[in-house]
């Protein structure tokens, strides 16, 4: 007969119980380097540098932003 408490646990189970996330490692937490939020998107140039990300960068219609710049 089988004993229920020796039964092992599932992987996620025992991940869960050690680390608190079912795969065993924590999510990697990503923040910008503009403006040092967490963040899911990094915004680049033309040169693939980081402009920004998702909580900073702006975005305009084109013909209103220089409509709206004084030049
Ligand atoms: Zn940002």
């Amino acid at each position: 007969m089988m004993d229920i408490n020796n039964i092992p646990d599932h992987p996620v189970v025992d991940n869960l119980r050690s680390t608190g996330y079912p795969n065993g490692r924590e999510p990697v937490v990503m923040k910008c380097p503009k403006c040092g939020d967490e963040c899911d998107f990094y915004f680049t140039d033309i040169d693939n540098e980081i402009v920004g990300c998702e909580n900073c960068i702006g975005m305009y219609d084109a013909v209103d932003f220089v409509e709206n710049e004084d030049i």
